[in-house]
């Protein structure tokens, strides 16, 4: 077991018992490139994360060691100089952001590790900085929110990692709950939750394998291209900010004014917040078929209008389109690579494992990596 693990590496190292936090990883059900559009996303924590094993010291040192890369570093300052030790970066970018509010750390031992697929679009990254804040947070009494924690991470990953990244997955990461998704604004930020029931279901991730060059170029393009959307539409209605403002009549009604691209992908914007929201009618009403079509439809999206998905990513859809048992399939995250998400009836999911392994292979040829999660509750404490 993971905690035990990490507890008795702590007590090895430091010959002290820790304090014991986790934070998971996180899926997005539906809601794909409507962040900084200021539109809607349907995100949840899962079964695989993080776990921290902390205690503070008193020797004015920060003290960390990483199980899964076996690498230990000791520093009595907070900067990004980690001498290659890149999983560093993100603790003391952490670190970084409570000594910019004024709160000291005078000194803190930190063993950690876990089982979130690095890389793989599930945002390992946001849950070592969120793990490792809400450890601090408790250890040092800092009485600071879940919710402002969940900005401090961000910032960190922004500051330290360089990765200008929405607010979502520290958001999820944070606050999570076991079988509860939660429909989020990225304009307000307000939230609700909605049921998941996972009585009758399974989600199951489909690792492509593959990230194309392409991702980050075609992303910052994308962000300008909707940009360009909004200046259009904002000539015809002032109160259209971002494209969650906009609604499909609009578009149409101005269809002239845009070269087909920006319209495609105005479209996809503006239909995608709708899914997110039938998505979440689909919820209360325990509709899975509708909410699987869904999934489906927000695939088509991003692949025709969006134009963010990759061959392997489609095909991967397209085998979960033939398995009987398959409700709804569709690329989740940025794009170009990283997973597919799968929602699939209870019993279906071997035969869905056997015809994805028959069917599709990584460009190495290896079996294709296929992650089963469920929704589980946010960062936390343990015992
Ligand atoms: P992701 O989509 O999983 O967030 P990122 O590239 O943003 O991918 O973050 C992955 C990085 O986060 C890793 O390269 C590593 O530096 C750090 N990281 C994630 N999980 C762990 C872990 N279990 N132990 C140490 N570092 C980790
Ligand atoms: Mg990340």
């Amino acid at each position: 077991m993971k905690i035990e693990k990490i507890k008795k590496a702590f007590a090895d190292r430091f010959q002290q018992q820790p304090q014991v936090f986790s934070a998971p990883g996180r899926i997005n059900l539906i809601g794909e490139h409507t962040d900084y559009n200021d539109g809607f996303v349907l995100p949840a924590a899962i079964d695989k994360s993080i776990v921290f094993a902390m205690r503070p010291n008193s020797k004015s040192l920060f003290r960390f060691y990483s199980m899964d890369y076996d690498e230990y570093l000791e520093t009595a300052e907070i900067s990004k100089n980690v001498g290659g030790k890149t999983w560093a970066i993100y603790l003391l970018g952490v670190l970084d952001q409570f000594q910019k509010k004024g709160i000291e750390i005078p000194g803190v031992d930190c063993v950690f590790g876990g089982d979130i697929p690095l890389g793989a679009g599930l945002s390992s990254s946001a849950a070592v900085e969120c793990g490792f804040a809400f450890g601090l947070n408790e250890l040092f009494e800092a009485n600071i929110s879940k919710f402002e924690i969940a900005l401090m991470a961000q910032k960190a990953e922004h500051k330290y990692a360089g990765v200008m990244c929405g607010i979502m997955d520290q958001f999820a990461v944070m606050h999570g709950k076991q079988n509860q998704v939660i429909k989020l604004d990225c304009r307000s930020l307000d939230y609700t939750y909605f049921p998941f029931d996972m009585r009758d279901y399974r989600l199951l991730l489909v690792n492509t394998g593959v990230k194309h060059a392409l991702a980050a170029s075609e992303y910052n393009k994308r962000r300008s291209e909707c940009e360009a959307g909004v200046n259009i539409l904002q000539q015809y209605d002032d109160s259209v900010n971002a494209l969650r403002d906009a609604t499909i009549e609009l578009l149409t009604n101005h269809k002239n004014e845009f070269s087909p691209t920006i319209y495609k992908r105005c479209v996809y914007v503006v239909e995608e917040n709708i899914r997110v929201q039938q998505a979440c009618d689909a919820l209360v009403a325990g509709d899975f078929e509708l909410f699987g079509k869904l999934m489906y439809r927000s695939h088509e999206g991003l692949k025709d209008k969006y134009e963010v998905s990759c061959p392997e990513l489609d095909s991967l859809v397209e085998i979960a389109r033939t398995v009987d048992g398959v409700l709804g399939s569709r690329m989740m995250g940025g794009g170009f690579g990283g997973c597919a998400i799968n929602l699939v009836e209870r019993n279906k999911t071997t035969s869905f494992r056997q015809s994805v392994i028959e069917n599709y292979q990584t460009p190495e040829g290896e079996e294709p990596q296929i992650i089963e999660v469920s929704i589980e509750d946010g960062t936390g404490k343990l015992q």
